[in-house]
């Protein structure tokens, strides 16, 4: 097997990918907070980490993934970690319980997931469900001098961190600059440094999610749910860490400090950060109010007022936003999403996603075609090598637009073998049904639209049964009904075009 080179955000470069056991993966990556519907650009992230977990199955891995849910600690600048939580104040706003708020966007994220086709993490821990496990690191932290608590309030001391430590190992960025580029925050007087972050917040009485702790009644900081449960589920030191790169220098940039204020030992080997989609160059972002929903853009996704992930106005989109002249299939999407690697941005708009839906098209045609190709005794092309490139393509750091273009290269030799202008034995027929299964399926996660298997090979058997009788009422000198039989085909979309080897068929 060809080795998996992965860009690691730690490095800055990409390295040979070494699982800690030869043959598991632990992955951890940051999951939605859910005060509102999932957009666009959130799932683009997880399609990501998706195709990469379904690369490492496929090339034998054993995965843990674990992928969170945040429910509770988030507040709204995230940044400076200050304002009202997310998902506290959906629930004040709303009159609801916030795990009603949580519940509600759940069914929608996982709905959206699954249309996506992104496979279910393996374990899909929340925040909420992990106090226990925030609260015991919180303690460590504190015992191993990197956090202090004031007035029920605890704080990670990032400056005294940073003595022995490189606090911006992640980010690239010296303690000075990214001093410099923080503002004092008034009501945060009680923090020693500019730079501390809440490992755990002292409640005010009208705060409504609050728990018990050492410190009085609270609840945890944003970034410590992160490092706790993915400490709990996969080791202090594990594999993979994902997330887009907006998480890099303050939620990632902590994750790593609170693991080693605990632990002493870094807890990532490899992080990997997926780039923004984003909106006339902007990143698409629920801040910025430039988000598309899922809701807005599928076909098939049709919510009723009354489900339990609907909102008032999700029940009236269903598929349509006037920037978008039609609703498209989420596999469309999730194509238009592999199509840039992930590292790089990805603008959304109304002729990309036209262009993809083409360009699907024509892939899943050639998948069609290849099921009925006639094999000749030899091949002129080697298909072998396209398999190799495929396989070099995902092991350079997942570059799934280069392994679009070997599959491209397939449906090229699939539609000129068609034409009879190439050749391929029964073997290579075989080797492309499999890097069509193992690639466009199991690996990128595509779905073969309308036509299941079994309408495929239907379809398949009618046709040749059609060739056939047409055939018979040829050797019949009956050309007329010859005629109409491949006229016929044509006005219901069927091309059939008669070669010395016999008759083959296209769907135009
Ligand atoms: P959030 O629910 O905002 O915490 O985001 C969940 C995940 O989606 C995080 O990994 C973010 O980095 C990612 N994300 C947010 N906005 C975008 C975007 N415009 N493009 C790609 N990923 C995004
Ligand atoms: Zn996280």
């Amino acid at each position: 097997m060809q080795p998996l080179y992965i860009h690691n955000t730690l490095t800055r470069k990409k390295e040979l990918f070494k699982p800690i056991n030869e043959s598991h993966v632990g992955m951890y990556v940051c999951g939605p907070t859910l005060y509102s519907d999932v957009h666009i650009g959130n799932c683009r992230t997880f399609t990501s980490f998706d195709i990469m977990y379904r690369y490492l199955l496929h090339i034998g891995y054993k995965v843990r993934y674990v992928r969170n849910i945040t429910d509770v600690g988030h507040l709204e600048d995230e940044v400076a970690g200050v304002g009202e939580d997310r998902i506290g104040k959906q629930a004040r706003l709303k009159q609801l319980e916030p795990m009603e708020i949580v519940q509600r966007y759940a069914f929608g994220f996982r709905e959206v997931m699954s249309l996506i086709n992104n496979l279910p993490p393996s374990i899909e821990p929340t925040a909420s469900g992990h106090i226990p496990e925030q609260i015991e690191m919180t303690q460590k932290i504190i015992e191993h001098g990197f956090a202090y608590e004031k007035d029920g309030n605890v704080y990670f001391d990032v400056e005294k961190f940073a003595k022995s430590n490189n606090y911006g190992v992640l980010s690239g960025r010296s303690l000075d600059d990214q001093l410099n580029n923080t503002r004092e925050l008034d009501g945060q007087e009680e923090k020693k440094g500019r730079l501390d972050f809440a490992l755990w917040k002292k409640a005010k009485p009208e705060h409504i999610m609050r728990w018990n702790s050492p410190w009085g009644v609270g609840f945890p900081g944003w970034h410590i749910e992160c490092s706790a449960m993915s400490q709990k589920y996969l080791g202090e030191t594990f594999d993979i860490h994902g997330g887009g790169m907006d998480l890099i220098p303050t939620h990632h940039t902590n994750e790593v400090a609170q693991s080693v204020g605990c632990c002493g030992n870094a807890p990532v080997n490899y992080w990997v950060h997926t780039n923004m989609l984003t909106l006339n160059g902007q990143k698409m972002s629920r801040s910025l109010g430039n988000v598309f929903l899922p809701v807005e853009l599928f076909t098939g996704m049709k919510l009723a007022a009354d489900s339990p992930s609907a909102t008032p106005s999700q029940a009236k989109l269903d598929g349509k936003h006037p920037l978008f002249e039609k609703a498209y299939s989420p596999n469309v999407v999730r194509f238009f999403m592999m199509q840039t690697h992930y590292a790089s941005t990805l603008d959304f708009s109304n002729e990309a996603l036209q262009g993809s839906e083409k360009g699907f098209n024509r892939l899943m045609e050639s998948y069609n075609t290849l099921d009925k190709l006639t094999p000749s005794a030899t091949s002129s092309v080697d298909i072998k090598k396209i398999q190799e490139a495929c396989y070099a393509a995902m092991n350079d750091d997942f570059n799934t637009p280069i392994l679009l273009a070997n599959l491209f290269e397939c449906a090229r030799i699939i539609n000129t073998v068609n034409d009879k202008k190439e050749t391929l034995n029964v073997a290579d027929i075989d080797l492309l049904k499999k890097i069509y299964k193992d690639f466009i399926i199991d690996v990128l996660g595509l779905k073969r639209e309308e036509q299941s298997g079994k309408s495929v090979e239907a379809l398949n058997n009618v046709m040749n049964l059609v060739i056939d009788l047409r055939k018979k009422v040829k050797d019949n000198k009956d050309y007329a009904t010859a005629d109409e039989i491949r006229n016929r085909l044509q006005e219901s979309g069927i091309q059939i075009k008669d070669g010395k080897e016999g008759t083959n068929w296209t769907i135009n």
